[in-house]
């Protein structure tokens, strides 16, 4: 590893967030967690860029930008504008905060498509999709709907039903409509670009298995491995906001080919700012160079000293893990250092919810909490190197802020320099060897080892901790009493002395968590900002501090109350949103398609108990000639006569598997004549773009037959 005299150069990005909605506390896990690493990489004294931008391109973005009768330009400027300052106000410090729809990021991208071509990856075909003869366009899946093939639900979206679960073609929907001009869309024939990444597969494996994924991110890459590889269609006709691809006229780059380019462009519009600096007198020395930090070194294809991470939501991996890197590999760029895949966000244990006020904007939590760090504390708190969900209780929110924030930390420096401020005229002692402080001191490097592994939970445990300890000392020595007490003044000044170098190590320790308030300490310390090298200093002798102001108030449950309420929308004057992305696979991290949008629409429990669910044993099961999804399942549900139920779970599960399993089927759903026999009831199973279909298993101890309820 480097140490500060040989600082390693490094560049982290967050993912591009899409200019058609607000930052919410959902996007926020991710700005938080990786802007923490930033700052405790900077303060290891490396030389550390961080950069993002905003997602601009595609078909949402332009019927949005068209419905409100403005250019797509203009709305992605607003939004811009928008998220630059949300951003800014978390303390989210990106050297470059641009845009995808930028001249960078245009030439890199046709650059980058040129030398795929050159490398025989691209290859063309022509496709069949659906096409709005009213709106003279092609339709993206999401903006066809229809009725269900499978259990005829109306209003279903083209490529999965919300009630059933089935995932089909939209070419498959019943009565199909276009949701843009309501139009019944027509079958067209169009040719479509393909990166192909069937090409890939050896260079991927070997690529998502060398370190660069976490292991449950790699597991996940292995099932997509096993399933092989489809070529990635890159091209949308016009009319599409985005790049057109050189010598395609009215073909565009599909926006998931440009999104992750703009981490480059966003970087080259910096390495140019910095550059224009040095007035045409030559190449300065801190002038960045966007070469150092994209191209392979030689002719071996080697990735460049220069580091590389991206941090990205769990649900992006897809697109980071496998199209990103073999994009890079094949046109002769670097390829990522390490991919850090975070899970989502759930709110009071449940997906954010419009109707119960927990889908909270950036915006609403600054009007009505106001301190962004409270967040960035309890987000770090939870966060640690995996993928799995985290939750914002607010109930636990306001109690843990209020008891490790203002009730241990900066309670430190409250009781104590006060003393040193009135009666030794802001003077301090030297600390001598104080027990705790030796303590604190010792925990440095367990510490630098959780932030730089993304263990940020397990980092401020043990602050807290030492903090405890702290506490513990001044309590101890009670230096209220010895303040009223004769002679006790040299023990009263180097008792607070010693807390308050207590605080500033603390302090240090956490400044990449809460940079506002550390910024806020050093000015009342009256120190240089600290550096994760200042633990070895210490308060010295005959230093003075400034007088100590107040720093941090405790958060009120009233606050939580009013910011819920505050978003509750009335769910009568408006309908809850529905997903727009192009893609159901495009989602961006924790946008509104993760929106719990069915609670909208309430049932009755007699409604709920009309459905007859019960566990069910599969006796036998096997595949269906002919059938492209669907596998044949023998349920016994302890009636005379088996079931026989066919379920479109062939991709997920070998047959062999399922015999004898216990699962949960709905028993009283009219039988229904396929075409390949009858099905007589229905199996439960989970999925969405994250992965599935997985079937569901009862508890131990559950016997086929039960009624589910
Ligand atoms: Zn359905």
């Amino acid at each position: 590893m480097a140490t500060a005299n040989n600082p390693r150069k490094i560049l982290i990005t967050s993912a591009l967030p899409y200019a058609n909605g607000s930052i919410h506390l959902g996007h926020l896990v991710e700005y938080i967690q990786t802007d923490i690493w930033v700052r405790f990489q900077k303060m290891q004294g490396h030389t550390v860029h961080y950069v993002c931008a905003d997602d601009t391109h595609g078909t949402p973005i332009m019927l949005r930008a068209e419905k409100e009768g403005i250019t797509p330009e203009a709305l992605i400027a607003n939004v811009h504008k928008e998220h630059a300052a949300d951003f800014a106000e978390f303390l989210v410090q990106f050297d470059n905060y641009y845009s995808t729809n930028a001249p960078e990021n245009k030439e890199l991208s046709q650059g980058i498509y040129k030398k795929l071509k050159a490398a025989g990856k691209i290859a063309t075909k022509t496709i069949e999709q659906f096409y709005d003869p009213v709106k003279n366009m092609f339709l993206p899946d999401r903006f066809i709907k229809g009725e269900c093939p499978k259990c005829h639900a109306k209003d279903q979206y083209g490529d999965s039903c919300e009630v059933c679960g089935a995932t089909y073609n939209p070419t498959e929907l019943v009565n199909a409509y276009s949701a843009v001009s309501g139009a019944a869309p027509v079958r067209k024939e169009t040719e479509h670009y393909f990166f192909k990444l069937s090409e890939c597969e050896q260079f991927l494996k070997d690529w998502t298995r060398s370190g660069t994924l976490q292991g449950e991110a790699a597991n996940k890459m292995g099932e997509w491995f096993e399933n092989g590889l489809n070529d990635w269609d890159i091209s949308r006709d016009a009319p599409y906001f985005g790049f057109e691809i050189p010598d395609a006229p009215g073909k565009y780059f599909y926006v998931w080919l440009d999104a992750p380019i703009g981490y480059m462009a966003s970087f080259k519009n910096l390495c140019d700012k910095t550059g224009a600096g040095d007035l045409g007198l030559g190449v300065s020395e801190n002038t960045l160079n966007f070469d150092e930090y994209w191209q392979v070194q030689g002719n071996e294809g080697k990735n460049p000293e220069t580091e590389l991470y991206h941090f990205i939501g769990k649900d992006i991996l897809y697109f980071h893990a496998l199209f990103w890197p073999a994009t890079l590999e094949f046109s002769g760029h670097r390829k990522p250092t390490q991919i850090f895949a975070h899970g989502f966000l759930t709110v009071n244990g449940e997906k954010m919810s419009k109707s119960r006020g927990t889908f909270i904007t950036a915006r609403s939590y600054l009007d009505h909490i106001k301190n962004p760090e409270y967040l960035r504390y309890y987000y770090a708190a939870k966060l640690n190197s995996t993928m799995e969900d985290i939750d914002l209780n607010l109930e636990d929110f306001v109690a843990r802020v209020n008891s490790d924030l203002v009730g241990k930390y900066i309670n430190i420096a409250s009781r104590t320099a006060g003393f040193i401020n009135k009666r030794f005229d802001g003077k301090l002692n030297p600390t001598t060897n104080n027990s705790v402080v030796a303590e604190i001191k010792a925990a440095v490097q367990l510490l630098a080892d959780s932030y730089a592994g993304r263990e940020y939970g397990k980092a401020l445990r043990e602050i807290m901790r030492l903090a405890d300890l702290a506490n513990g000392f001044v309590a101890e020595k009670a230096p209220w009493v010895m303040a009223k007490q004769a002679g006790q003044d040299a023990v009263l000044q180097q008792v607070c002395s010693d807390a308050l170098e207590m605080f500033r190590l603390l302090t240090l320790y956490l400044k990449p968590v809460l940079p506002k308030l550390a910024a806020e300490i050093e000015q009342f310390l009256n120190i240089e900002p600290l550096t994760w090298a200042a633990v070895d200093a210490s308060l010295s002798a005959q230093h003075s501090i400034n007088a100590y102001e107040h720093l941090i108030t405790r958060v009120d449950a009233k606050q939580i109350e009013a910011m819920t309420e505050a978003n509750k929308e009335n769910l009568q004057a408006t309908p809850a949103p529905q997903p727009h992305s192009e893609q159901r696979h495009a989602v961006h991290q924790q946008n509104e398609a993760n929106l719990d949008t069915a609670d909208a629409e309430y049932i009755s429990i007699d409604d709920f108990t009309k459905v007859d669910l019960r566990i069910a044993k599969i006796v036998n099961a096997e595949h269906v000639e002919g059938a492209e999804k669907l596998l044949k399942l023998t349920l016994d549900i302890g009636e005379e006569q088996s079931r026989q139920v066919f379920a479109g779970i062939k991709s997920a599960y070998d047959p062999a598997t399922l015999v004898g399993r216990l699962t949960v089927m709905v028993a009283n759903l009219a039988p229904r004549k396929m075409k390949f026999g009858m099905s007589e009831g229905m199996v439960l199973a989970a999925s969405d773009e994250r992965g599935g279909p997985f079937i569901l298993s009862p508890d131990t101890g559950a016997q086929l037959g039960m009624r589910v309820k």
